[in-house]
Order: structure tokens, then sequence, then C-alpha cells
């Protein structure tokens, strides 16, 4: 199968599940996740339609960045410290902020950039599952934080990666819980609390993820095929 006929049938997928839920499928962002996939099959991609790409290792955006242009680059990986200076005039979104220090970090280095940088908060609702993330319980102080110490970050929302599950109901049950975190900063008067994006759901279990409200769905293995980690 062809790249672009993957994205056709990712996109009839994105499409079809949203009216099946009863959303807007223009609510429903496709990320291409193009982690260990090459420059050409990235341009291949955004040459069919893909506007939004993630990469979840900051030298893979280093490596690709002056091969692939016209694209909206998410970091959806693990983010250190010590890289964000490498990516901050580079991505349009940083998924998968974790804690203050990296939040002051990311706004440190955007303020020299005069830019400000979305954000979503990783979340790990199932507890010791997945490495990263913060618990449910240190949300609300974590915005609180970011909001008071990082003027040059805007926090666009929530992110969550799914444990694998055999049973996709379980998957769909640790979305939920962090939609319902999300619902409560919808509506927040912060100027740089501005909820909008809940970025949810991977090859395996985007139908549940947009069930349960997603807005950005990132996909590589149902796009590009397995990827081959050597
Ligand atoms: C690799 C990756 C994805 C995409 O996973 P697929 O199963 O290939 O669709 C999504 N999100 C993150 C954070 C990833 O690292």
């Amino acid at each position: 199968m062809s790249i672009k006929n993957n994205l056709n049938l990712v996109r009839n997928d994105i499409s079809k599940f949203a009216e099946e839920f009863g959303r807007n499928p223009e609510d429903v962002k496709l990320i291409a996740v193009t982690k260990l996939h090459s420059p050409e099959e990235i341009n291949e991609a955004i040459e069919n339609g893909v506007t939004d790409i993630g990469e979840n290792k900051v030298q893979e955006i280093q490596e690709k960045y002056d091969k692939v242009k016209g694209v909206n680059w998410h970091l959806i990986g693990h983010l250190q410290r010590n890289k964000v200076k490498y990516i901050i005039d580079k991505v349009y979104m940083i998924h998968s902020v974790d804690s203050l220090k990296l939040a002051k970090e990311i706004d440190k280095r955007a303020s020299q950039h005069n830019l400000t940088m979305k954000i979503l908060i990783q979340v790990n609702a199932e507890g010791e599952e997945s490495k990263f993330g913060i618990p449910p319980e240190d949300l609300d102080q974590m915005i609180t934080d970011i909001y008071e110490n990082c003027p040059n970050i805007e926090i666009c929302g929530l992110m969550g990666i799914a444990p694998f599950y055999d049973d996709l109901e379980d998957a769909s049950g640790f979305f939920a819980k962090i939609k319902a975190l999300f619902d409560r900063y919808v509506d927040d008067v912060r100027d740089r609390v501005n909820f909008k994006e809940l970025s949810m759901g991977m090859s395996g279990d985007f139908k549940v993820a947009i069930r349960e409200g997603s807005t950005y769905v990132r996909i590589g293995t149902a796009i590009f095929g397995a990827r081959d980690y050597r």
C-alpha cells in the first residue's frame, strides 16, 4: 500500500468515526507521526495533504528539518530540558510537558526567540503504567504554576498515551478520564490557559479516542507502515 492510499483510508476512518460519534470531522485533526521515516516519505505525505507531523525525538527533528518544508512540527515524545533550545524555533506545539522545570526552560527559550510556545500537558491517567506524564491530581497546580511563571507559554490542552490494552474499551476508559480533566479548563478565564486541543489516539486506538473527544490523533503505522527500529 502507498502512503497516499493509507492516508485516504485513515482520513476516511477519522471522518467515519467522528460522524458515528456525533462529532464534526473537522474537529479531529491528523498528525502524521513520522519518527524513523525519511524526509522523502514525509514529503510524499505532505504532497498528499498532510499539514501536521509528529516526531518524538529532538535529534530527528534537527536532522530532517531542512529537508521537509511547509508543515507544522509537533514534538510528541519526552523532552529533555537541555534539548529545548534546539527545537524551540522549529516546532509548532510541544505535546509532552510534564514538569514545571521543563515548562520554565521552554518559557526561557521562547522568550529569547520572542515567541509564545503552544504546549499540551501530558497526563498519565493510569498511574504506574507509563513512565511520563503527570498524575491527574497534580494538574491544577501544574496549570497554575505554568500560568504564573511562564509568560511565553500558551497552555492549549492535554495529551495522553494510552497503555497497550487487549480490549479497546479499556483504552476508551483511559481517554475518558483525560477528557473529564480537559473539560474543567475549557472555559478557563486566564488568557494563556486556552484549552481547545486534546491529543489522544494512535493507529491502534484512535477510534475510541475520537469517541472520547480527541482533537488531534497521532498516527504513524497506519500511514507509513511498520517502523524499522534496527
Ligand atoms: C509513535 C507514536 C505515535 C504513533 O504510533 P502508531 O501506533 O505508529 O500510530 C503516537 N504518539 C506518540 C507519542 C508516539 O511516540
